[in-house]
């Protein structure tokens, strides 16, 4: 085994949780966004049902004031009555009165049907509100669970760090140097499988001299195309797992 391709390896598997963990901390932002504005929707609908049912009371209770004003005006016309000398004089205030009548009557049928809109309304109203509350509960909840995740990945971000450093120190200034120039190139990968002579990661072939070279494990080697380290996956000691990382 060459001890620095195993420090290679393990510093990639290391990087690969690393860039994953990111990942995640930088979506918890956007998805509490998401649950902001989901929220955000409801309780709109909810206020503009809200301000219907208000002018819907407003306009009901004008029309109520109409109505009544029209009833005083007909109680004044029949005061008149009893002041009139003529006929025709008589026949306009009945007339008037008649017109007066049929614009209640009218003001009458206006304000049943906002008094069926306000009941509707009311009722709709009262669930959405139980609904709103519901909903803003759960999205607090929703959001503390997403800042707590986004702790634990913290946490776990700032182990896989630890754990990167301990390799870090194990291994050459230089294999170093070109690893993380190689991370920075070669979207985040410095070092390639290679099975049955093929590099895994840039799928192209290594010349049939090298493979043997890389199967004989004495040195480290580079994919002579994507540039990035190789190792053959058929030693064991390469295949590295959780528990030795976590035993560094
Ligand atoms: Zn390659």
């Amino acid at each position: 085994m060459v001890e620095q391709l195993k420090c290679l390896i393990q510093f990639q598997i290391l990087e690969d949780k690393k860039s994953r963990l990111i990942r995640s901390c930088e979506d918890t932002p956007r998805r509490i966004a998401e649950l902001l504005k989901e929220f955000e929707q409801f309780e709109a609908e909810y206020r503009s049902r809200k301000a219907e049912y208000e002018h819907a009371k407003k306009m009901h209770r004008s029309l109520e004031q109409e109505i009544s004003d029209l009833e005083n005006k007909i109680r004044r016309s029949r005061e008149r009555m009893n002041e009139v000398k003529t006929n025709k004089e008589y026949q306009a205030i009945l007339k008037e009165i008649d017109d007066l009548k049929k614009e209640i009557t009218r003001k009458e049928d206006g304000t049943l049907e906002f008094m069926d809109r306000i009941e509707s309304l009311s009722r709709e109203l009262r669930d959405s509100e139980v609904e709103v509350g519901r909903r803003k509960k759960k999205l607090e909840e929703d959001k503390n669970a997403l800042e707590v995740e986004k702790e634990k990945l913290s946490g776990r971000l700032e182990h896989i760090e630890a754990l990167q450093r301990k390799v870090r120190e194990k291994m050459d200034p230089e294999i170093l140097k070109r690893s993380e120039f190689l991370l920075k190139k070669q979207a985040g990968i410095a070092v390639a499988a290679v099975e049955n002579g093929v590099c895994k990661v840039c799928n192209l072939n290594i010349p049939p001299q090298k493979f043997i070279e890389l199967q004989r494990d004495e040195t480290i080697h580079q994919c002579p195309h994507c540039h990035r380290f190789i190792y053959w996956p058929g030693h064991e000691a390469y295949c590295v797992h959780d528990e030795d990382l976590e035993n560094l």
